[in-house]
């Protein structure tokens, strides 16, 4: 696809770049992003996934990532791999312990390097993990990355919505296309009884999508199982493949 004039550089072997973002934290945005990278590659594409959340990455721990990554040369930093997508993330480059105190330039230049001197090879997408929020560094953050498009994750709450909605106006205010909302714990299946509760209300994300005329991409209930294999380090669409989970992000991943 062509770029608009005046459009950011791309970054050289990328083919397409997708925010994944959110309102307000906690309403499993990384858990989407890893998973929504899983079930792209597992349609047959060539994924990697930059954690730009730099206050507080959780791309490592998702991925169940520890070691450094190693430098070409000292020039260029070679990302990890990890259920054979590329990964990169600032909690990769400072212990788990250190906090992040960093001024908006500082980070602006961590994500620069992160995308422009990671050596992320060809790749159809790059899921971007963003920090959640709506703030100014959302929006510079949003400037700075040739975004193909974004994805926004709420849970069915009003509040949550609210937020969400907020963050369609800034990815609109940059002009980079809403390629669709996704509702996270959108229901809860009782495991011993089957019988089925909308903790957080239901389908407040789909009514929000209609009414704003954007995608909506799908739902994933709340469950033990995607909180575990988060926590583990062993995200659900890798390892429980032929899973209901994975079926549901793949799913959201072919309309991405
Ligand atoms: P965010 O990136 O929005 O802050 P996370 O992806 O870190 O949110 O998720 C917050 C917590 O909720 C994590 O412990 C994660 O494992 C859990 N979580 C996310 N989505 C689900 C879900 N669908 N079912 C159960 N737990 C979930």
């Amino acid at each position: 696809a062509r770029r608009p004039a005046g459009a950011k550089p791309g970054i050289p072997g990328i083919d397409k770049i997708v925010a994944v973002a959110s309102g307000k934290g906690g309403v499993g945005k990384s858990t989407t992003a890893v998973n929504l990278a899983l079930g792209l590659s597992a349609l047959g594409l060539a994924v990697g996934i930059l954690d730009a959340d730099v206050y507080g990455p959780s791309i490592p721990r998702l991925l169940g990532l520890k070691e450094k990554p190693k430098s070409a040369g000292g020039r260029t930093i070679i990302p990890l791999e990890a259920f054979g997508l590329k990964a990169m993330s600032m909690g990769l480059m400072v212990d788990e312990e250190t906090p992040m105190i960093w001024r908006g330039p500082m980070v602006m230049s961590a994500l620069t390097q992160m995308m422009r001197e990671v050596e992320w090879g060809e790749l159809d997408v790059l899921i971007v993990d963003m920090p959640p929020g709506t703030g100014d560094a959302q929006l510079t953050m949003a400037q700075q990355v040739p975004l193909a498009g974004a994805v926004i994750v709420s849970t069915p709450q009003d509040l949550a919505l609210i937020d969400a909605r907020k963050g369609l106006a800034m990815f609109q205010k940059v002009e980079v296309p809403l390629l669709g909302i996704v509702e996270n714990m959108s229901y809860f299946i009782a495991p011993d009884t089957g019988n089925r509760y909308d903790i957080f209300g239901h389908g407040g994300a789909r009514d929000e999508a209609e009414r704003l005329g954007v995608p909506f991409l799908g739902e994933v209930p709340i469950e033990m199982a995607i909180r575990e294999s988060s926590d583990a380090g062993r995200p659900v669409v890798a390892t429980d493949p032929d899973g209901p989970h994975a079926a549901a992000y793949r799913d959201i991943a072919a309309k991405v």
